[in-house]
C-alpha cells in the first residue's frame, strides 16, 4: 500500500514555515517530505506524492548531505514527514547522521515497535490524532484499526519524550505536539478524539487544524470548515485538560499553503 520501492524516495526538501510557530521559528523547518503513505486518506492534500510516490529517489549518502546543506541554511530542526513506512531506513540514516534537532512528523498510523527504535534519535514527534471513529476511519482513511494504533504510537511517543522543553526564544527543542485535523461535518469524530486525548495524555499540548482543503476527487468532503465548527471544537478543547492548544486561522484552508513538489 505505502508504494515504497527500496528508495529514499523525496518529493521536497526545505525550509517550511507552515508548522506551529515553536517548529518553523523565524529560519523555517527543515522539512523532508517523503514519497508514499501507509494511510489513503480520502481528503489528503499530498495525494500527488503520498499515494502515487512520485519523487526522487536517494541514496542514504546522498540524503545525508542534503540534511547537511538544510542545517547550514540555518533552519531550526531537521523534520521528517511523512516517514512511518520508512521507519527501519530512517533509523538506520540517522544513526549515520544525527542531525541536532530532529522532528518526526507522522500520521500516529506506526507500530510502537518501530517507534522503540527511534528512542534517542527524535527530539520532537509530531504525530496527528485524525480519528476517535473507527468506522468513519475506514471510510476516509481505510483504517478500521487506526484510533488504537495511533494512541499506542503516541504513548510510546511520550515514553521517549515525556515533557516538552522550549528555548529561551520559544522554539520547542523537544517533547510531544499531537495535531488534530478537524474535518466539516464530522464534529463528534473531533470532540470524542479530543477527549480521549485528554483523558490518556492529560496535560499535554495539541494544535487544532483547520485547514482542511476540498479536493474533487473526495466528494465525502465538499467544503471547508464553518467559523462555528472549529469554535465549537475549541471551545470543547478549553474545558479538557491540555497546557497549551495550538490554533489555526480559518484562511489556512487554501490550496496556496500546499507546498511544491520540486523533486
Ligand atoms: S496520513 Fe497524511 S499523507 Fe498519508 S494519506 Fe493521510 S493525509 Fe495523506
Amino acid at each position: 500500500m505505502c508504494k515504497k520501492d527500496g528508495f529514499l524516495r523525496v518529493a521536497r526538501i526545505g525550509q517550511h514555515f507552515y508548522e506551529e510557530p515553536p517548529v518553523s521559528g523565524t529560519l523555517g523547518s527543515g522539512t523532508v517530505f517523503f514519497c508514499g503513505c501507509n494511510m489513503r486518506c480520502s481528503f489528503c492534500q499530498n495525494k500527488e506524492i503520498s499515494a502515487d510516490y512520485r519523487g526522487t529517489a536517494f541514496t542514504q549518502d546522498e540524503l545525508i548531505s542534503e540534511i547537511k546543506r538544510l542545517e547550514s541554511e540555518g533552519v531550526h530542526n531537521i523534520n521528517f514527514v511523512t516517514p512511518s513506512h520508512l521507519i527501519g531506513e530512517l533509523r538506520a540514516l540517522l544513526l549515520l547522521y544525527r542531525p541536532k534537532t530532529t522532528v518526526y512528523n507522522t500520521s500516529a498510523y506506526d507500530g510502537a515497535e518501530g517507534l522503540k527504535g527511534l528512542d534517542g534519535l527524535i527530539d520532537i514527534y509530531l504525530p496527528d490524532y485524525k480519528y476517535s471513529d473507527a468506522s468513519l476511519s475506514l471510510k476516509l482513511s481505510q483504517k478500521r484499526d487506526y484510533p488504537s494504533v495511533a494512541l499506542n504510537a503516541i504513548a510510546e511517543m511520550f515514553k521517549q519524550q515525556p515533557k516538552n522543553v522550549y528555548s529561551d526564544t520559544g522554539l520547542l527543542k523537544k517533547g510531544v505536539i499531537i495535531r488534530h485535523l478537524i474535518l466539516p461535518g464530522y464534529l463528534e469524530n473531533s470532540v470524542n478524539a479530543l477527549k480521549i486525548l485528554s483523558d490518556n495524555f492529560t496535560g499535554c499540548e495539541v494544535s487544532l487544524l483547520s485547514q482542511f482543503t476540498p479536493r474533487a476527487d473526495c466528494p465525502e468532503l465538499p467544503r471547508t470548515l464553518k467559523p462555528i465548527e472549529y469554535k465549537t471544537v475549541y471551545l470543547t478543547a478549553m474545558k479538557l485538560n491540555f497546557s497549551k492548544i495550538y490554533t489555526q486561522e480559518l484562511s489556512s484552508a487554501s490550496p496556496e499553503f500546499i507546498p511544491v513538489w520540486d523533486l
